[in-house]
């Protein structure tokens, strides 16, 4: 058995069989065959064919076992009951490597899963590695490798740019090949991983975080296999200043809203992805072409940060759009520093010197001339990250593209990209543009999609240690079940955490008797194991002031949870203080199968998930991190007081906050949903008046 086959050399290999090459372009082996001469693959290529002597002027063999050496790799798209044999003749041929393309495997339900660890079983027993199956292949512009019949392929060179992209879906990673080469951007590699029955996806990840050739990672993902082994490659990523960028499918599988708690319904899987791969430093983007677009950008302009975006355009319609279209994601336009605006006055009324710049409103003078000079003080601007070309068709485009390009490349490092949509005016500047190799784009939505996400990744922070509070014990005894309000703030009460615990009493005579034990004005809820949202049936009495209100509530409630919810078993009733007056947050936990533990905090209250202003972390946390969770919030106002309410104790929130991680984190599986709701941040201390847990078991 020889050794395996690195993952390199799938996008590298010595030599490739190709099953199936024949002339025929009708037929994969055709096509592929036809591509690897087209493209120039440097190694050696064996078309296996047994009813053919030679192909192009090439030698042709009968089967995989019958070539002078070995190959590498293997090739094939054959019909799906014949793979198996393929791979174990190939395999015992002493064939270390093979790229499937053929589909109907796991793809196609459990017995295509039978095979498919079929074919797994055979490729480790001799040490072959397989790509797929249900792929669409390997392009590799860095090493002429093109293990891929894509006709997207049909172009005269492979563009080589610093982009690795690696795509569980293939028609995807076909189709960005395509939209790309037509932006002028290439790739280093580009790998689709199919079904993943061996090779996955981190294994290609680890790779490109290697790889000499690639600088910017692409990721298309609809699961992932290995959660510890993908953030480990993301942390790779990073340590090697690698951006990485990844759009992942399945983003509005939102969690069920039947959940038993609102944590469970507001932290669903995509949520706690984006949570985990910000702490990572993996950008998280919602449309692939935008992706790598800013991939583009990133390796052109490595290590630039942006946050303030200038726009230059030739029409005053684009910049009123481009600017309304920024300032809504949160992207601040540049405001010009003084000596900038000076040298703008010259070309336009003062009115036109600010941010946007329309070229169409200077006071004289060439378009194209006024461009250059509009450039060169843009690109010079301290305050000015980015300049966004947006340029409309206009007399004299080419001129103009080409002054504005070349100003921009005057400013050396300094990001800018264009955005000039796909038209007969405009087609031969965008190919002065593609000629030159300088970043742009067809729509505006794909230029702002890539600034968003430029700026995500300029505002990445470094990770940060989590220390446990020394307040903190071992880990509690993990509780078993559904925990309603009494036995969920037990939990958080032996966390330290504030609660205010109350009396259970059967009936309206107890609860008057008990009463004299606390503080009035007091509040009162239904205590019953089928109740998990007591509101919703009547069972929340608050602000009772006395006595015989507390009695009258209570007969009430009896009444109308009977009426609401008759088949619930009623246990009694809570009788406890009311809370000062605060800020409502929720604050919950729920262990994600991918990324464990997760930690939940947001406006709280009985509509949460109408007002749906949460923010989620891995736990656990520390109180610095959890006071930047709350600043993200909308609630965040409310803390620091607006309209002449006064500030809450955000310090004494954001410890408790870190205890509830902790309590996350140290439970572990055990704790499935916790919900606090609300924690009520007052003036001074906060205190939990409403929780529930699901444990397992
Ligand atoms: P549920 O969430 O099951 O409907 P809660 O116990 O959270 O019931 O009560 C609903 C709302 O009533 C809370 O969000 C909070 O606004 C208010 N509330 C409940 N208990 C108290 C209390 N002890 N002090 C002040 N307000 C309370
Ligand atoms: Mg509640």
């Amino acid at each position: 058995m020889s050794t395996p086959l690195p993952v390199s050399e799938f996008l590298n290999p010595r030599s490739v069989a190709v099953i199936g090459a024949s002339e025929d372009q009708g037929k994969f082996g055709g096509r592929v065959y036809r591509m690897l001469l087209h493209h120039r693959f440097p190694g050696t290529i064996y078309p296996i064919n047994p009813n053919r002597q030679e192909l192009f002027g090439r030698r042709t063999y009968p089967d995989v076992a019958s070539t002078p050496t070995p190959a590498d790799m293997m090739v094939l798209a054959i019909p799906q009951p014949k793979v198996k044999q393929a791979i174990a003749e190939a395999a015992r041929a002493g064939v270390r490597g093979a790229v499937i393309i053929t589909a109907r495997f796991a793809d196609a339900g459990p017995e295509g899963a039978q095979v498919e660890r079929q074919l797994v079983e055979i490729a480790r027993a001799h040490g072959m590695r397989l790509l797929g199956p249900n792929c669409l292949g390997v392009i590799s512009p860095a090493n002429n490798v093109v293990l891929c019949s894509s006709p997207a392929l049909e172009v005269d060179r492979l563009i080589e740019s610093p982009i690795g992209l690696v795509s569980q879906s293939g028609a995807l990673m076909a189709t960005l090949f395509d939209a790309s080469y037509d932006l002028g951007i290439g790739f280093s590699h580009c790998v689709s991983v199919g079904n993943q029955a061996d090779l996955e996806l981190s294994d290609f990840l680890e790779f490109l975080v290697e790889d000499a050739r690639t600088r910017v990672i692409c990721a298309y993902v609809e699961g992932i296999k290995d959660p510890a082994r993908f953030l480990a490659a993301a942390d790779a990523a990073r340590r090697g200043g690698k951006p990485l960028l990844m759009v992942k499918a399945g983003r509005t599988e939102a969690g069920s809203a039947a959940a038993y708690s609102h944590t469970a319904s507001l932290a669903g899987s995509y949520a706690s992805l984006a949570a985990v791969c910000r702490e990572h430093g993996v950008v998280l983007m919602d449309d692939p072409e935008a992706m790598i677009l800013l991939a583009a950008c990133l390796a052109r302009f490595p290590g630039r940060k942006v946050d303030r975006v200038a726009i230059v355009t030739t029409s005053g319609g684009g910049a009123a759009i481009a600017a309304d279209r920024l300032t809504e994601t949160g992207i601040g336009l540049a405001a010009f520093a003084p000596e900038t605006r000076a040298r703008l006055d010259v070309h336009y009324s003062t009115r036109q010197a600010g941010n946007p710049i329309d070229l169409g409103g200077r006071r004289e003078g060439q378009a194209s001339d006024v461009a250059f000079d509009t450039m060169m003080a843009v690109g010079q601007d301290p305050n000015t990250d980015l300049t966004l070309f947006l340029i409309t068709t206009a007399p004299a485009l080419p001129v103009i593209t080409a002054n504005l390009a070349e100003a921009a490349l005057r400013g050396g490092d300094k990001p800018f990209l264009f955005v000039m949509e796909p038209a007969k005016a405009a087609n031969a500047s965008r190919d002065e543009l593609r000629r030159r190799g300088l970043p742009f784009c067809n729509r505006l939505d794909d230029a702002v999609r890539a600034v968003v996400g430029w700026r995500q990744w300029s505002r990445l922070d470094s990770p940060v240690a989590v220390t446990r509070p020394a307040s903190l014990s071992g880990p509690p005894p993990a509780p078993a079940g559904a925990l309603g309000e009494t036995e969920a703030k037990a939990l958080l009460a032996a966390y330290g955490i504030p609660t205010n615990r109350g009396v259970v009493v059967a009936d309206a005579a107890a609860a008057v008797t008990a009463a004299r034990g606390l503080r009035f004005p007091l509040a009162l809820k239904v205590v019953s194991p089928d109740i998990v949202h007591k509101s919703d049936v009547g069972g929340v009495a608050l602000g009772l002031g006395d006595p015989e209100a507390l009695r009258i509530a209570l007969d009430a409630m009896a009444a109308e949870v009977a009426r609401r919810a008759p088949a619930a078993r009623v246990a009694g009733f809570a009788l406890q203080e009311m809370a000062p007056p605060g800020v409502e947050l929720i604050v919950g936990a729920r262990y994600d199968p991918q990324f464990g533990p997760m930690l939940l905090v947001g406006s709280g209250g009985i509509l949460v998930e109408l007002v749906g202003d949460v923010a989620v972390a891995a736990a656990p946390v520390s109180p610095p991190r959890a006071r930047q969770l709350l600043e993200s919030l909308k609630a965040w106002a409310l803390l620091v007081g607006v309209r002449g309410r006064r500030r809450a104790d955000v310090a004494a929130a954001c410890e408790v906050i870190a205890c509830v991680s902790w309590l996350a984190a140290d439970l572990g599986p055990s704790l499935r949903e916790l919900d606090v709701n609300p924690l009520v941040v007052g003036e001074n201390g906060v205190v939990v008046v409403d929780a529930r847990a699901l444990c397992e078991g």
